[in-house]
């Protein structure tokens, strides 16, 4: 298939595109700026000739930003929209939800307007669509829905993410209902997600968000205290990449969200690990080492990923023995 993947630079893009050529799909990806776009290139030197190449689109939140992405020739067969903002820096939340909203409705609009060929749809959207921090029922599946607004997003910085992904993911199932476009749309729901990025962060702040935690406790941060984990529910971003192709290349994957997740831990067992494989880092951790996981803890149904898309997932102690050795090869 050709495939358009948005945010090309991103943690978790960049592992879609190499499950992407791995596949033999012929990929374009959006980024920022050609410096970006020149990076990812030499960084998947996997790639055949002319079987990935990028195209700048400088923010997705501006008007029109994907009407000229989404024409290529030949035309796509489908389109990986992840581009979003993931980080806590924002000074307005409009940050974050101007992206991600206007950014998701964008691109639908310009499918629907401008690449007819297009088939299948797939969103990256997030665990924060589906959470209810307010009120946890006892089981968490993809019948759930965070309950968040947009005027609370504005008003309160610590809902402003999940409001997000929330709003743009109910923006997107909308446009499908209403607009009855020729694709159908399928969306991954993350949690937490881990593992060993494929560009090499340049600094401790560049490393993506999910992963700041690796390098905050290679580097002493953990020593007093081992930092909240807030969301107990974690996966491999090599695992979400998998679901997001084949949310992609699967037929009965069509009009379903996907919650994604290989299921409960804490930063106690994230610790653990590291101790076991890395004894350098055991002065690096507190003596005693305590979970925050509550009791009781929501459960979670990740059936229909295991079922429609066939998902095995990776166990925790693989993906952060492997995400540990990349940031020490690479060191911030
Ligand atoms: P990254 O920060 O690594 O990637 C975000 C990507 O979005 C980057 O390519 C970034 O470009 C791009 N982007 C952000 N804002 C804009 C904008 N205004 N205009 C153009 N591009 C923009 O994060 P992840 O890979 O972790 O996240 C990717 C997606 O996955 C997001 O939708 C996120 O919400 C979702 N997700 C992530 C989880 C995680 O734990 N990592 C969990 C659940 C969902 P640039 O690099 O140039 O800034």
């Amino acid at each position: 298939m050709k495939v358009l993947v948005t945010g090309g630079s991103g943690f978790i893009a960049s592992h879609c595109l190499k499950t992407l050529l791995a596949g033999n799909h012929t990929v374009v990806t959006t980024v920022r700026s050609a410096e970006k776009g020149e990076k990812i290139l030499a960084a998947h030197s996997e790639a055949s000739k002319g079987q990935l190449s990028y195209v700048v689109v400088p923010d997705i939140a501006q008007e029109g930003a994907f009407d000229k992405a989404v024409i290529s020739d030949p035309p796509f067969d489908a389109v990986l929209h992840t581009a979003s903002p993931f980080h806590f820096r924002f000074q307005d939340p409009k940050e974050l939800l101007d992206p991600a909203i206007h950014g998701t409705k964008g691109i639908l609009r310009a499918i629907k307007n401008s690449a007819p060929s297009v088939k299948r749809v797939v969103i990256t959207s997030s665990f924060a669509a589906i959470v209810n921090p307010d009120g946890h029922p006892d089981v968490y599946s993809e019948s759930r829905w965070n309950p968040v607004t947009y005027e609370e997003g504005i008003a309160d910085r610590a809902k402003s993410y999940r409001a997000s992904k929330a709003l743009a993911e109910r923006a997107a199932w909308s446009f499908v209902e209403e607009e009855k476009p020729g694709f159908s749309l399928a969306t991954i729901c993350p949690p937490y997600v881990f593992g060993p990025p494929i560009h090499p962060p340049e600094s401790q702040e560049a490393l993506n968000t999910s992963n700041l935690g690796f390098g905050s406790l290679m580097q002493g941060g953990w020593k007093e205290k081992l930092p909240p984990t807030g969301t107990w529910l974690w996966v491999d971003v090599r695992d979400i990449a998998l679901a997001h192709v084949r949310a992609m290349e699967i037929p009965e994957a069509a009009g379903n969200r996907f919650f994604i997740t290989a299921g409960h831990f804490d930063m106690k067992e994230v610790a653990e690990i590291a101790k076991k494989n890395f004894p350098e880092y055991a002065d690096k951790l507190p003596a005693e080492l305590i979970s925050d996981k509550p009791n009781p803890l929501y459960d979670f149904d990740n059936s229909r990923s295991r079922e429609v898309l066939g998902l095995e997932y990776m166990p925790l102690e693989t993906s952060v023995v492997n995400t540990i050795k990349f940031l020490q090869s690479h060191p911030l």
